[in-house]
């Protein structure tokens, strides 16, 4: 068997075993799971394209470079039950994007609050078709599917309200340190711990569903590091214990299911103080690149009860929608 033909089931019960960090022999894998040690090989040798390291050593086996952490969902349920909060609760090994799959079963009638967490994504995507790097077990790449008896209209400012969310979860399990960034960028020591996606179906009038994704970098290794064209940061990089994954996915949904029930009442508007006193750039120069490659300079004045940026230009103040424009400080 070929390693393109090992079954990705295969590779995942795998590394499975070899989660703890410690020397596994390739023999004794091998009797595990029925098959031949040529198998195991050729199974274990693409797992670099996980963002793994993969440590063999003649007469000891197989190691991981650092344990791994998995995502359990009866653990997710469990935390989140503690809380009150009833979501359906979906985690899978692999998807090419948690959000594109979500949205799939969104028009095959999947339930308001069906979460899809995803240990590896093929594609993860950002916001334009950009890409989403995320290693094996280094990140929390989940989405969540809400659906508003209000049209894509009233949804203006969801995804400010989103990182509000992400802000409470983050600090709930101890991490300072976060600001926001317009539109929907989580930051910590100035480089993007995590992306939010939001992709909506309906139309104008409603109902309408969304599909929120979020990207979270647990550990950023070096070599996704190097895909990403800014810069990114990490909760490893705080020196303090990464909270454990399980726990910061139930605490995210918590708040999540909070701020959308706020939101699909009022809107973003009670959310909007909040939002504007953790803006990184609040009151700063900044700079905004447009889709038609031009670029406008002011000041981040804050946002609107819809979620715009107020920027003070040369020219007076201009709004602008989070449509296709990327912020950065000047
Ligand atoms: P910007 O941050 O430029 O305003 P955006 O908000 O439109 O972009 P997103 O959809 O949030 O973009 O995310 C895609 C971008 O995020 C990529 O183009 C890349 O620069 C960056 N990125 C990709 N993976 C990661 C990651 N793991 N950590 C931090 N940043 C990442």
């Amino acid at each position: 068997m070929s390693v393109a033909d090992t079954p990705r089931e295969l590779v995942f019960a795998l590394l499975r075993q070899l989660a703890d960090g410690e020397f596994h022999s390739g023999e004794m894998l091998a009797r595990q799971f029925g098959v031949t040690r040529a198998t195991v090989h050729n199974a274990l040798h693409g797992v670099d394209t996980f963002g793994l390291t993969l440590y063999r050593v003649r007469g000891r086996g197989y190691r991981l470079a650092r344990p791994l952490q998995w995502l359990d969902a009866g653990l997710v349920r469990e935390r989140l039950a503690g809380s009150g909060e009833k979501l359906h609760i979906d985690i899978l090994d692999h998807a090419v994007s948690s959000n594109a799959l979500l949205l799939q079963r969104s028009t095959q009638g999947a339930a308001s609050g069906s979460v899809l967490a995803v240990e590896w994504q093929s594609a993860g995507r950002g916001r334009l078709g950009r890409t989403w790097h995320a290693g094996l077990g280094d990140a929390l790449t989940f989405s969540l599917l809400w659906r508003f008896e209000s049209g894509l209209a009233a949804l203006s400012g969801l995804s400010l309200a989103v990182g509000v969310a992400m802000l409470r979860a983050l600090r709930e399990v101890g991490v300072a340190g976060i600001a926001l960034k317009w539109p929907n960028d989580l930051l910590l020591i100035d480089g993007k711990l995590a992306g939010i996606l939001i992709e909506a179906q309906g139309d104008m009038l409603g109902p309408s569903a969304v599909v929120i994704g979020i990207g979270l970098n647990l550990h950023l290794p070096e070599e996704q590091r190097r895909h990403i064209g800014q810069p990114a940061s990490d909760l490893a990089g705080l020196g303090m214990p990464v909270p454990e994954r399980n726990h910061l996915l139930a605490v995210s949904l918590k708040h999540l299911a909070v701020v959308l029930r706020e939101f699909s009442r009022n809107g973003f508007a009670p959310l909007r103080t909040e939002w504007e006193s953790n803006h990184r750039f609040q009151q700063q120069a900044v700079k905004l690149a447009l889709p038609d490659g031009t670029h406008v300079a002011g000041v981040a004045l804050g946002v609107t009860d819809t979620g715009e940026l107020r920027l003070a230009t040369d020219h007076g103040e201009r709004l602008f929608n989070a449509g296709e424009v990327s912020l950065r400080s000047a």
